[in-house]
């Protein structure tokens, strides 16, 4: 059994006094990490002062992005050491945001793939298509290429232990999620391209989770699904009773 892995992407959203309020509220509520794991992506400027709060509590904190680099000439970016020294686990990586605006690349994501594993962290990979693909059926191999180039060269156990969030960019911010069966296909293409491309067991055990207006009302039945191990959520995590809703139905 995959152990589900609940993230809330708070995005660029909230000040200290909100952040470190929300861990309060949910540090000592969220399930037991060996039911579910429950994560929180804030801010890199909140990142000290969460990790602190939450230090010895099921909850995790995570960043939104990071540089490939351990240090050096990079103005306005952060690096993986630093996360790791911080104590945070985990880091979202090649967000659809952060592709689409900020010119991230499938190459970068890689690089910043492999930094993580070189740092401890544990990297949850987001992959995507957009409606025009969508609509033209390039959805699967759209997905399918991402998902190749954001786990080259990883070892058999680093890909293990990856995330891969599944999240069409429609569905981002929209209020339209994609049908659990929508979601469960091409989380299943997914499965079947890291048992081929890496190998069976990888692909057994690597979790995928499903990203795109989740919702305390949609969750359970997204989770259902054979090939769905979590969610990466935005809009309804801000909220500390929202997000305990989404780590519960990540336990049941
Ligand atoms: P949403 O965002 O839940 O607000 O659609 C998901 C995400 O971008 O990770």
């Amino acid at each position: 059994m995959r152990k589900k892995v609940i993230a809330g992407n708070w995005k660029m959203n909230k000040v200290l006094s909100e952040a470190t309020q929300f861990v309060e509220d949910t540090k000592n509520n969220v399930p037991s990490s060996e039911q579910v794991e429950s994560v929180v992506c804030a801010p890199y400027p909140f990142l000290h002062a969460l990790v602190e709060k939450a230090q010895g509590t099921d909850l995790k904190v995570a960043a939104q992005n990071m540089h490939f680099e351990e240090n050096g000439a990079f103005t306005g970016e952060v690096s993986p050491v630093m996360l790791k020294d911080l104590g945070v686990t985990y880091v979202v990586l090649g967000h659809s945001e952060r592709r689409e605006l900020f010119a991230e690349t499938d190459e970068t994501v890689n690089k910043k793939v492999h930094a993580a594993f070189n740092h401890d962290l544990t990297p949850i990979v987001c992959v995507g298509e957009t409606l025009e693909q969508r609509e033209n059926n390039e959805t699967m191999s759209h997905v399918e290429d991402q998902v190749k180039k954001a786990l080259e060269g990883l070892s058999d156990d680093q890909v293990k232990a990856t995330i891969i969030a599944y999240e069409p960019i429609w569905a981002i911010g929209t209020g339209k999620t994609a049908t659990s069966e929508q979601a469960n296909e091409v989380c299943t293409h997914i499965r079947n391209v890291v048992k081929e491309t890496v190998s069976t067991d990888a692909g057994e055990a690597v979790r995928i989770q499903y990203g795109g207006s989740v919702k305390p009302a949609n969750v359970d039945e997204l989770l259902a699904q054979s090939d769905i191990d979590g969610a990466l959520v935005g809009g309804a995590s801000l909220e500390a009773d929202s997000f305990l809703k989404l780590a519960e139905a990540g336990a049941k």
